[in-house]
């Protein structure tokens, strides 16, 4: 059951491509999503969808989308992410650490009009295939360099476009009204987040 103060995003001026609903950007090489039964379906707490949508009137202006690659996650998928990666400092500890079962915290990228999305330096998550193979077998050294990419104080990229992209990125979410954290360019909290109920699914 999807909680009454929850809005499904389904607004136009997003896509939404759930990561852990499908294989590609996923590092855990299963579609937890649809395992547990909630598909590619991005809900947030209703107090989230009234800051996000804020970013409409600018991503129109610039002819611009955002894509969802995660939103809320239920609780059971967490745990499931947990065993799949028990990477320390991967996913949150527990469900109730991490704002995405709270329905407060998304993970977002610009993207044109026809879904491409804009260059940054680093994907969302940490997915290539060679990667995801590497600490679904628990070798972890180059995933250590990839999360230094994705950190928002990362400069070191050989193109200028992507860090510019990311800043912009940071600057529209901060506006709203959403807040970011140092180590993933592409998530955003809404404020005191971690003080709303568990996703029950
Ligand atoms: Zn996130």
């Amino acid at each position: 059951m999807i909680p009454a103060d929850y809005v499904e995003i389904s607004d136009p001026d997003f896509i939404v491509e759930l990561m852990y609903a499908g294989l590609n950007h996923n590092m855990t090489g299963r579609a937890v999503y649809q395992e547990i039964g909630l598909g590619n379906h991005a809900y947030i707490h209703q107090d989230m969808w009234q800051v996000l949508q804020k970013a409409i009137p600018w991503l129109r202006a610039n002819n611009l989308k955002m894509k969802i690659f995660d939103a809320a996650r239920p609780i059971i998928a967490h745990q499931k992410l947990l065993e799949i990666i028990p990477i320390k400092g991967y996913f949150a500890a527990a469900p109730e650490k991490s704002q995405h079962c709270h329905g407060t915290a998304i993970d977002v990228c610009l993207c044109r009009a026809d879904g491409t999305e804009l260059t940054y330096p680093t994907l969302v998550d940490a997915y290539s295939p060679k990667l995801a193979q590497e600490v679904q077998q628990g070798q972890t050294d180059n995933l250590q360099t990839y999360l230094q990419q994705a950190r928002h104080d990362y400069m070191d990229s050989k193109d200028p476009t992507a860090i510019s992209n990311r800043q912009e990125l940071k600057a529209l979410m901060e506006n709203i009204g959403l807040n970011s954290i140092p180590h993933e360019w592409w998530h955003y909290n809404l404020p005191h987040g971690l003080d709303y109920p568990l996703f029950e699914y």
